[in-house]
């Protein structure tokens, strides 16, 4: 299956001995909102017709903004019942949004949520993502549930261009496999008599929560991260900088390009620049809002 356009795919490498590893961020988009036209009509109608906001709904305006967009725009439209004739089209739609970046009138961009699934990601990574606490939700592939078989390893961009770190890199991930499938091995023996009678998800979660102490912050650690459009614009705002780490840097970029597949008028004005170190950020006229 060919990946789709709301998605950037990462593939696994592997070392001579068969250990998976990955070398750039995945990331795709699960899911995104949907407008529907026909609520927003009931609504509309329950008016005196000579307000003209059967117009709002009219055919002319279909299928002109992406979901997100025309949610985004309704929402800062009630604010004013702004939905009669003289109200701003969709096909000025870009003047719109300018205007409620430039104002920061964020709070409308909070109503369009996106999941994305973010993968080929470390743990060490992930951490900083989970940072972002307003208008995300996260779900982490769980370390206690999960054993060796799906264990993955990410690759340092540094390392990849380099023959002394790139084949460190992949003698230590042959190691620390084995040394954690050999850990668990122990740890089940160990524990022996202490499982008995438990379910085998329990006696799987008390092996791999202490075996898990071996992996490094270098393990793969994928993740599905609902925000809103605000909480992405922060985190892109914060991620894409040049003060930002390059892995999660990186990670900013290939979101925003997802995103912008989906929602331009709402991220569009991201744009990609080449930082000193010859790595991609962005710059924002709107970096608050
Ligand atoms: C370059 C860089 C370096 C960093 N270095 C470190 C470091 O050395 N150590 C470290 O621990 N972290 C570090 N961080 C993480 C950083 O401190 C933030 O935790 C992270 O960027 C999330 O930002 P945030 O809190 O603004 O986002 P969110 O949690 O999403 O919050 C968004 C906004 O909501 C408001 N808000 C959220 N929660 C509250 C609250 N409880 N009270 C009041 N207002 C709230 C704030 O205005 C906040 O900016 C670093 C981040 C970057 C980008």
């Amino acid at each position: 299956m060919k990946p789709t356009m709301f998605e950037i795919e990462s593939k696994p490498f592997f070392t001579q001995q068969g250990t998976p590893y990955m070398k750039t961020p995945g990331v795709s988009m699960l899911s995104y909102p949907s407008f529907d036209f026909n609520s927003m009509a009931t609504f509309c109608n329950g008016f005196d017709e000579s307000l003209g906001f059967n117009d709002f709904v009219a055919g002319s305006e279909f299928g002109e903004l992406h979901s997100a967009e025309k949610l985004c725009k309704t929402a800062g439209q009630l604010c004013y019942m702004s939905l009669g004739p003289k109200r701003t089209k969709d096909s000025d739609a870009e003047k719109y949004f300018d205007n409620i970046l430039s104002s920061g009138h964020g709070s409308v961009l909070e109503h369009a949520n996106f999941s994305l699934l973010l993968y080929g990601i470390s743990r060490s990574m992930t951490h900083e993502i989970v940072r972002h606490r307003a208008g995300f939700a996260y779900s982490q592939v769980s370390q206690r549930y999960v054993d060796g078989k799906v264990l993955r390893f990410v690759e340092r961009p540094e390392y990849q261009d380099n023959e002394i770190l790139h084949s460190t890199f992949e003698d230590r991930i042959d190691l620390l496999s084995k040394e954690y499938d050999h850990v668990a091995l122990v740890l089940g023996e160990k524990m022996g008599d202490e499982l008995n009678g438990l379910s085998n998800t329990e006696k799987r979660k008390r092996v791999n929560q202490a075996a898990r102490s071996v992996l490094p912050n270098e393990t793969e650690a994928p993740i599905i991260c609902t925000a809103n459009v605000r909480a992405w614009r922060h985190f892109l705002n914060m991620r894409g900088s040049k003060f930002a780490e390059v892995e999660v840097r990186k990670l900013a970029v290939f979101v925003h390009r997802v995103l912008m597949k989906r929602a331009s008028l709402l991220f569009g004005d991201f744009t990609e620049v080449t930082l000193d170190d010859g790595t991609t950020g962005f710059t924002t006229p709107y970096p608050k809002v």
